[in-house]
């Protein structure tokens, strides 16, 4: 929650509401963003504010009901470090890292997943500029963990099937409501 000032409209953010798993829209494949306008500038913001709140490391549109192709993440430790990406695509991987990995959508369910480490995302920034960013270890894996959710993959897709059960039953329980 450090660093809003960072952001450019940081006085007029908006906490969105986080859609949770099993939501239709959590499945749907999201549609590329063909501008910048001033709309999505103004998500792009509340993305941030939500997911620094949630707190989160990265957060993709379509768990905000968003159907659109767009992620923010930021893996600092103190909150500095925001990365907007718009249409992103992996064009290149390389190695491998197994991280326990964990979702807003999906709260109170962690797992091991195994991913490339390293990789080449293309896509625009918020200026509207296509651009090439390369990232490795955690930045990788929560990129990944995003573009996956713009496909309406889960990361509890990435785990054996006794391994997503067991991942699944964990969350009902959780998210039971008493009587
Ligand atoms: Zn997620």
């Amino acid at each position: 929650m450090a660093n809003f000032k960072n952001l450019s409209i940081y006085d007029t953010m908006e906490k969105l509401d986080i859609v949770l798993y099993p939501e239709p829209g959590l499945r749907e494949i999201c549609q590329p963003i063909t501008e910048m306008n001033d709309d999505i500038d103004k998500l792009i913001d509340d993305m941030f504010y939500t997911m620094y709140d949630a707190p989160g490391i990265g957060l993709a549109a379509p768990q905000i009901a968003v159907q659109e192709r767009l992620i923010v993440v930021d893996v600092s430790e103190s909150n500095n470090q925001p990365i907007a990406l718009i249409n992103p695509e992996v064009v290149q991987s390389a190695g491998e890292i197994t991280w326990e990995e964990g979702c807003l959508s999906l709260p109170g369910v962690y797992a091991k997943v195994k991913r490339p480490s390293d990789i080449l995302v293309r896509g625009m920034d918020r200026e509207g500029k296509q651009i090439e960013l390369e990232a490795n270890d955690l930045l990788a894996v929560c990129i990944q963990h995003e573009i996956d959710h713009l496909n309406g993959t889960m990361f509890i897709d990435h785990l054996s099937g006794l391994k997503r059960s067991r991942a699944l039953q964990k969350y009902r329980k959780l998210t039971e409501q008493p009587e």
